[in-house]
């Protein structure tokens, strides 16, 4: 079969690593890829958002499965319209995807299934929503209800952060539409952690959890990030713990789908936030975290292509999906100045010797191939990922894999999986 990975990111590389490794796949492209899904597959110059584009190149290269990396696809209909010319898809319908184009649509969606979520209430009015804000307690969560890549959340300490968060959300527009509603809700103290299920409509089977690494500097400072490494499993939420969690954060949601004619079929991604008070659900995304898709991916046993075909077809079983016992750590490598602006064109030496470290694998992001040679062409450049029997193990790795690579400008945090380590 051949099949069509939409993305670009090291969350695409993964995926294309991992199904390159299935005996169902022939073909492999990847739209647009980058320099790292080039050595794997053909990279097709088609953006995310294009899908008109996307559809009408797998109706012509008799594409048997499309893959959506990233949300904005699936929010722009992607699934129906490959539908509509019979090419199934791996990632839910546009009313789904809402469940991440819409932070309201989520929490609501969370209300109704009793699903632990913060406290909320949703504005389209900045009068009120300055009202309401003007009349409770700080700290205090605002969001954009829109997508807003990953840049619209506020957590106000002071009210002149929650009143210039309102005012550049909803009358200065800062986020366009995404922020005409905006989502205040009550600010949770707690450790975070992401937990990810195969959907098939009805059946759900957990993945291992992870944990993220979302803040540009150690100890979690500065701004927030696409996510700057990940680890699996989070000690924080033990395997023993995981049909508890998907029964608490995936379940009532995938049931309710399916109630209502809309079943799930792909990723839900729940982020969490284990509070002393329990575990409260912090968002969904219908689709795999990225950098977290990477040790994800690394983790895998399981024919990928097997498991995404159950997922489209309603046939997921357990049994499918099969993970290695095995401890997997990821170390984002950026381009110093991200998330703000940073240099591209770098050059990037080193990754061949860092893969000869036993069990690592360097996941490709912001990057192009020049004359064969990976140059960097995003904020996020790299993701050097390692297994490990234990944390420590898959840690130490990583870290010395990131010590073979060079390019210029090259920043990354050196605290990945402290916040583990310290639990296990
Ligand atoms: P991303 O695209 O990065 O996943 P997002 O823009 O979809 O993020 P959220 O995941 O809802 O937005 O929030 C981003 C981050 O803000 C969370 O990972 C968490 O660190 C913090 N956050 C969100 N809601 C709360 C809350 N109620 N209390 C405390 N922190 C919160």
């Amino acid at each position: 079969m051949n099949i069509l990975i939409v993305g670009a990111g090291g969350r695409e590389h993964a995926l294309a690593w991992k199904i390159s490794q299935s005996p169902l796949l022939d073909k492999l492209f990847i739209a647009p890829g980058n320099g790292g899904t080039a050595l794997l597959g053909t990279n097709v110059p088609l953006k995310d958002n294009d899908v008109e584009g996307i559809v009408a190149f797998a109706r012509d290269n008799q594409i048997g499965l499309v893959v959506a990396g990233p949300e904005l696809p699936l929010v722009l209909g992607l699934n129906e319209a490959l539908k509509a010319v019979n090419i199934p898809c791996f990632g839910p319908c546009t009313f789904d995807a809402q469940l991440e184009g819409s932070k309201a649509f989520a929490k609501n969606m969370m209300r109704e299934t009793g699903v632990p979520t913060a406290d909320f209430q949703v504005f389209d009015s900045h009068e009120r929503a300055l009202e309401y804000v003007r009349g409770h307690s700080l700290p205090m969560v605002i969001k954009a209800d829109g997508l807003a890549a990953g840049k619209g959340v506020v957590i106000a300490q002071s009210m002149d952060e929650a009143e210039e968060a309102l005012r550049d959300m909803m009358v200065t527009q800062v986020f366009g539409e995404a922020g005409q509603t905006v989502v205040v809700e009550e600010a949770l103290i707690g450790e975070e952690a992401s937990f990810m299920a195969f959907c098939d409509g009805t059946t759900i089977v957990p993945m291992p959890s992870l944990q993220d690494h979302k803040r540009i500097g150690d100890d979690d400072t500065g701004l927030n990030t696409g996510g700057m490494g990940a680890y699996s499993p989070a000690p924080i939420l033990p395997q023993e713990r995981y049909q508890a969690m998907a029964d608490l954060a995936i379940r009532p949601i995938t049931r309710h789908l399916a109630s209502i004619g809309q079943p799930f079929k792909g990723v839900l991604y729940a982020g969490l936030m284990i509070t002393e008070q329990g575990t409260m659900v912090l968002e969904y995304n219908v689709r795999f975290g990225d950098p977290e898709c990477q040790p994800l991916m690394a983790r895998l046993k399981s024919d990928l292509v097997e498991i995404m075909l159950a997922c489209v077809n309603g046939t997921l079983a357990p049994e499918l999906v099969e993970f290695h016992e095995e401890t997997s750590c990821c170390v984002v490598m950026a381009a110093l100045g991200y998330p703000q602006s940073y240099p591209k064109g770098m050059a990037i030496n080193g990754i061949e010797a860092a893969e000869q470290i036993e069990s690592v694998k360097v996941f490709q992001a912001g990057t192009q191939l020049q004359d064969g040679i990976p140059v960097s062409s995003g904020g996020r450049v790299l993701g050097v990922t390692a297994l490990g029997t234990n944390l420590r193990q898959a840690r130490e790795r990583a870290y010395q894999a990131v010590d073979k690579i060079h390019f210029e400008n090259s920043y990354y945090r050196k605290d990945i999986a402290n916040k583990g380590l310290r639990r296990s």
